[in-house]
């Protein structure tokens, strides 16, 4: 958990202008959702957030660290991608376990925080399987428990439900509402679709054009858009 803080942030390809001028203040805890037309830098953004592209101008705070110049991997943050990124030829346990494996933890420390991070996602029953014999909404559910069990600060989900059945998505926006209650984490979310914004977010930030235009909590953009 921690406060997350964009400052001035701005990011350019080349002559073309796709961040800019950013600042904005997610609280610790918060549930903010990004929104906006397609090509308005969403995505763009919480790559910056993450440290997978870096940024051109500004500063970017995760609670007292300013994390602007940090690589990727050293930044306190987890990220779930619409296209689940799965390693196919690995059972859940083993892709859940990969970013612990990946910091050389005791075996018996990861079995133990694997199991826990399925259990909060309900796929205790899976961890032998391989992602090509689980449903869409499994597969995305290894992705979120592959994030949880990081403990990262701050979790960053592009899309994370675009891919699933419209039954499914209802289902699991409400399961990542609850998620996000259980493990009091700051989540930032990117979508395109308004639905899903007003019912899972505290708060919305209206993105246009690489930059903010509107934030607010959605009662606040309801009433007054
Ligand atoms: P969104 O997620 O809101 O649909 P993106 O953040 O993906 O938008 O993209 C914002 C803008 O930046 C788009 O115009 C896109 O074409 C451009 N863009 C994103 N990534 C790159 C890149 N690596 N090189 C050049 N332009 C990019
Ligand atoms: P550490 O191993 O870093 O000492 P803990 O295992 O004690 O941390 O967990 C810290 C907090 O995070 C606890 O309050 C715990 O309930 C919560 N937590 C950790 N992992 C999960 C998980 N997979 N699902 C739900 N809550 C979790």
């Amino acid at each position: 958990m921690a406060r997350l803080e964009l400052a001035n942030v701005s990011k350019s390809y080349g002559a073309f202008d796709a961040i800019q001028n950013v600042s904005l203040a997610i609280e610790d805890g918060e549930f903010a959702v990004f929104v906006g037309p397609s090509g308005c830098g969403k995505s763009t953004l919480l790559r910056l957030i993450a440290g997978l592209d870096p940024i051109s101008d500004g500063a970017i705070r995760i609670g007292a660290d300013d994390v602007t110049r940090r690589p990727a991997g050293t930044r306190s943050v987890a990220m779930v991608f619409q296209s689940y990124a799965l390693y196919p030829h690995m059972t859940v346990f083993d892709n859940i376990a990969f970013p612990l494996q990946m910091e050389k933890r005791a075996k018996a420390d990861i079995r133990q925080q694997v199991e826990r991070a399925a259990n909060t996602v309900q796929l205790t029953t899976r961890l032998k399987d391989r992602p090509a014999k689980l449903s869409g909404g499994q597969r995305q559910r290894v992705a979120i428990a592959r994030a949880i069990v990081r403990k990262p600060d701050i979790f960053l989900m592009d899309e994370p439900l675009s891919n699933l059945d419209a039954a499914l998505r209802i289902e699991m926006r409400s399961e990542l509402t609850q998620l996000h209650k259980t493990l009091g984490a700051t989540m930032v979310y990117v979508t395109h679709d308004q639905l899903e914004a007003m019912t899972m977010a505290d708060r919305i930030v209206v993105l246009n054009g690489g930059k903010v235009e509107q934030v607010g909590t959605p009662m606040d953009l309801y009433h007054y858009p």
